[in-house]
């Protein structure tokens, strides 16, 4: 690789960009494309399809109000997500995690891979294996193509299975 490349200086003729996207907003957007794959948002309180998209410049994080009814909502609620101070891109990362083995231990690896605490790794861990049917988690396990879903019913996680 020739150091020329590596060191161009900007040119004039580039076009101009935000200075800085939040990290948080790709987070927010994959989310969001997950929540609701084919036809964007839709309202969880009067379930219409015409919501206001609102992003706050500074932190990324993206709400939405409902043209109808007019309350607001975020792609979070009606998710694990909902009413968790962990912010999305860790959650998104945990789910990525729990879906490549959710076998005990996960916790651990939560806590050394996302820079949470134990507590609040552990307590994520939870809150996925209450809700298997998790629309984000289903979306992300329908991106993969694995194995579907836990049988009804079969909420927590298998405890019972033995190392040989
Ligand atoms: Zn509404």
């Amino acid at each position: 690789m020739s150091a020329a490349a590596a060191r161009l200086p900007d040119s004039p003729a580039a076009p101009p960009r935000p200075r800085t996207r939040p990290a948080r907003r790709d987070a927010e957007d994959r989310l969001e494309a997950l929540r609701w794959p084919r036809r964007g948002p839709v309202c969880p309180h009067c379930g219409s399809r015409h919501a206001y998209r609102m992003v706050c410049v500074r932190s990324g994080g993206v709400r939405f109000k409902c043209a109808r009814c007019r309350k607001p909502f975020s792609a979070r609620r009606g998710t694990v997500m909902e009413r968790s101070n962990v912010d999305t891109a860790t959650w998104l990362r945990v789910m990525a995690l729990y879906l490549d083995d959710s076998g005990r231990g996960l916790p651990v690896r939560v806590q050394k891979l996302c820079g949470v605490s134990y507590k609040t790794a552990w307590s994520m861990v939870r809150r996925l294996d209450a809700a298997p049917d998790d629309p984000v988690l289903a979306a992300l396990r329908r991106e993969r193509g694995s194995a579907p879903a836990p049988a009804p019913g079969c909420a927590s996680r298998p405890f019972h299975h033995r190392l040989p």
